[in-house]
């Protein structure tokens, strides 16, 4: 079953918008498609019109930004969301409003090394205004010649001890599942293998507290997971009793190392988390 459960459109990061990122998918031969913006489901009525008349599969997913201990961001998505959901939605809606103040702090203190009119140049790539992020600076600063690509922008600018990053408060771990929840959907660890500010104890304390909120899935096969993460995180379900999701996070042809529909498969003995999508 060749399933993408984590992608983005232009409705947060991603550079298609939603229709577009449904064709390739469909192109690439994917058989179920999530739809997975960041704090925001604004592209899921269009992802899935665009699904059905292709006969694609699909269903509304987000990925929620949380705040979890030291300060460190941890992503979780939710997959099989009521998109109408009103706690969902007001839940996403208050998630986003931190935005645009964090953006003007990273406007700031990227001035401070040189860097002017980083917003104004943010927001001709932010086709959201609601959901101004990293990646559309960092998209700036390609396209006015400082940096090469969206990656070296992030090693020198954007990530975390780079002079544009700022600390800001997400969601909590709690909030995130319970919204996933209330909506009937199923709530996921998203690319485990990216918190490695976290201890192997925090960790396996992320992994408690978060099934101990009513989580439920874990990404094993990831965008930016190596086999070596893979084999890891597919141990991790067997241990946990978690299902297993498998998503490429493509954003674009230009900035995803992996395609829409083109990551590894499962490993056959996991439950794979569609078995329990509609
Ligand atoms: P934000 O929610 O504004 O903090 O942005 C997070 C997004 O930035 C991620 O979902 C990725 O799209 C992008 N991102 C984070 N780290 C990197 C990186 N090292 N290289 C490229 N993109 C990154
Ligand atoms: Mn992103
Ligand atoms: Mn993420
Ligand atoms: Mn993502």
């Amino acid at each position: 079953m060749n399933a993408d459960l984590h992608c983005h459109s232009t409705v947060s990061d991603g550079c298609l918008d939603p229709a577009a990122l449904v064709r390739r998918a469909y192109a690439n031969r994917v058989e179920l498609l999530a739809l997975t913006d960041h704090d925001e489901l604004a592209g899921v009525a269009e992802a899935a019109r665009e699904a059905a008349a292709l006969g694609l599969r699909f269903v509304a997913g987000v990925e929620i930004s949380v705040s979890y201990v030291e300060d460190t961001t941890i992503h979780i998505v939710g997959l099989g969301v009521d998109p109408r959901n009103p706690a969902l939605l007001a839940g996403l809606a208050d998630v986003r409003r931190g935005r645009e103040d964090r953006a003007r702090r990273m406007a700031d203190e990227l001035e401070r090394v040189g860097l002017r009119d980083a917003l104004a140049g943010a927001r001709q790539f932010a086709r959201n205004p609601e959901m101004i992020g990293r990646a559309h600076f960092a998209r700036h600063f390609v396209a006015s010649g400082l940096m090469p690509n969206v990656n070296t922008v992030f090693e020198h600018y954007l990530a975390r001890g780079k002079p544009g990053f700022v600390s800001h408060k997400w969601a909590s771990l709690d909030e995130a599942v319970a919204w996933i929840r209330g909506a009937g959907g199923i709530a996921v660890i998203a690319h485990p293998a990216r918190y490695h500010r976290l201890s192997s104890a925090a960790f396996d304390k992320l992994v408690a507290d978060f099934i101990a909120a009513g989580g439920e899935a874990v990404e094993v096969v990831a965008g930016a997971h190596t086999q070596e993460d893979m084999l890891r995180f597919a141990r991790l379900a067997r241990q946990r009793g978690l299902l297993a999701s498998r998503g490429s996070d493509f954003h674009g042809e230009t900035e995803s190392a992996v395609d829409v529909g083109r990551c590894n498969p499962l490993p056959p003995d996991l439950t794979p988390v569609w078995s329990r999508l509609p």
